[in-house]
């Protein structure tokens, strides 16, 4: 079944098939007045407008719209009961950590929302955001969990994102995050936490195979970085592949550790040392960057994307989608927050939310740019060209997303 997407403006594409880093990292393939055709949903060849003779069963008009790969988001918390608008307002208006976990706010809030809210309840709230973010041009996803922090929710949790994957028409990575936070009745005993996360909670998710990654959240507070290992370690051992949240708030030594453990991503990293640069980058780590979160936050001090960029690592773009940090469906205005606030190139921010996000996901055969023999995940774009795309802020360009040839939302 061959369908030919006709009249693109403009069709841009990541160069490479797998990374990109260094020069090529701030270049795209840009095709001016050309068509797509696809066969089977798998991208077969670019031709030149007007099309010569081909036989196809369906057509797809593109109006002269931009085309691009659609994103690929490889950090998100998709699952979770609750949201915490209360607690923004309070927090934009200067009031501390402390006031507002008295007032019933912080992570604590969700968990606590969470563990009560039933599995259909949490799919519901899920989808709903989901959609919203493939409004938003994404079509690839990582989930995580980290929101139950005992084995019954953390399990939960899981099983929503198994009936994702099942339900919607995306692809969808699953990770563990049940060392995400130390759960309020362990707040006295880490070391049983850490236990219950060794002997019970890694393997049940284990045995289930409802999770491809384990995460950690690396921090002052939470996991040390020799508690992260101890954890870490023993995923590795089931067979788990490892991501983390590292060097958020202080510089720890997260980014050295997943350059030890051989991870997939290690994510945030707003205050990574040098050393941690290159050790991820020796390694091949992604460095997921987080930019949304940050100016959430309203903190100033963003990751040094610029920096990991010119020393060589494979730099990837994400909403870090949450209810407390990162309240946000749209993948482009991470882009522009990239761009503007971490010194990325618009080209460069481009190849971050598609293949170099797509490669943390061990995905980048798939998705992520548009080569002959990858699936046709592909976003319509209603700008002159996709430098507007980060010019034009704050508005969804997006007119419709197509997944393995699929449209799958259409404005
Ligand atoms: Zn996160």
């Amino acid at each position: 079944m061959k369908t030919l997407i006709k009249n693109i403006k403009q069709l841009v594409s990541p160069v490479n098939e797998d990374y990109a880093i260094l020069s090529d990292f701030k270049r795209l393939s840009v095709y001016e007045n050309v068509s797509i055709v696809v066969n089977n949903g798998i991208i077969e060849e670019i031709i030149d407008n007007p099309n010569p003779d081909i036989e196809v069963s369906g057509v797809i008009n593109a109006r002269n719209r931009v085309v691009m790969p659609a994103f690929v988001d490889p950090h998100t918390h998709l699952v979770f009961a609750g949201t915490r608008e209360d607690e923004f307002n309070m927090r934009i208006q200067g009031k501390t950590y402390m006031e507002i976990a008295k007032a019933g706010g912080g992570i604590n809030s969700t968990v606590k929302k969470t563990r009560e809210a039933s599995e259909g309840e949490l799919y519901e709230a899920a989808k709903s955001n989901l959609l919203k973010m493939i409004e938003h041009g994404v079509a690839t996803f990582e989930i995580k969990s980290g929101y139950g922090l005992d084995t019954e929710t953390e399990l939960k949790q899981l099983r929503v994102i198994k009936k994702l994957m099942e339900n919607m028409p995306v692809d969808i990575k699953a990770t563990f995050l049940g060392a995400h936070e130390i759960p309020p009745e362990y707040r006295e005993d880490k070391e049983k936490y850490i236990e219950i996360l060794i002997n019970e909670m890694l393997p049940a998710a284990k045995e289930q195979g409802i999770a491809e990654y384990c995460d950690i959240f690396c921090e002052e507070g939470v996991f040390d970085v020799e508690e992260s290992r101890r954890i870490l370690t023993k995923a590795k051992e089931l067979g788990f592949k490892i991501r983390m949240h590292a060097d958020e708030l202080t510089p720890l030594g997260g980014a050295e550790l997943a350059a030890e453990l051989g991870a997939k991503s290690a994510d945030h990293l707003v205050y990574i040392s040098d050393k941690g640069i290159d050790a991820m980058v020796s390694k091949n780590v992604v460095f997921v960057m987080l930019p949304g979160t940050t100016f959430f936050l309203m903190s100033q001090k963003y990751a040094p994307a610029k920096k990991i960029a010119e020393r060589g690592g494979i730099v990837a773009l994400s909403t870090d989608f949450n209810p407390g940090s990162s309240y946000t469906h749209s993948m482009p205005m991470i882009i522009t927050l990239a761009c503007l606030n971490m010194g990325l190139t618009i080209e460069q921010a481009i190849n971050a939310a598609t293949i170099n996000a797509a490669y943390s996901l061990d995905l980048h055969n798939k998705t992520g740019s548009i080569h002959k023999g990858k699936q046709a995940d592909l976003i319509f774009l209603d700008i002159p060209s996709y430098k507007f795309l980060v010019y034009n802020y704050g508005v969804n360009h997006v007119s419709a997303v197509m997944k393995k040839g699929k449209v799958i939302y259409q404005r």
